[in-house]
């Protein structure tokens, strides 16, 4: 028995295309696999990194003034 299911918002990273990504799931296998380009991918060996965390996490600057007179 084979269950498909979207990944909603992953991009293929042969082809490119968003939201073609299906993760499935064949026994005791779970792999994901590219609609459009029929790209496989072992989810075990190599999980899917839609988009690198080399960004720093920055929020919004912070001002600090010093309280005096
Ligand atoms: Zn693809």
């Amino acid at each position: 028995m084979i269950k498909r299911r979207f990944i909603a918002g992953a991009t293929c990273p042969q082809c490119g295309a968003m939201d073609k990504i299906v993760r499935v799931e064949q026994g005791d296998r779970i792999y994901m696999e590219c609609i459009a380009c029929n790209m496989e991918r072992n989810l075990d060996e190599a999980p899917p990194r839609d988009h690198p965390t080399d960004e720093p996490m920055l929020g919004q600057p912070v001002t600090i003034r010093p309280l005096k007179k």
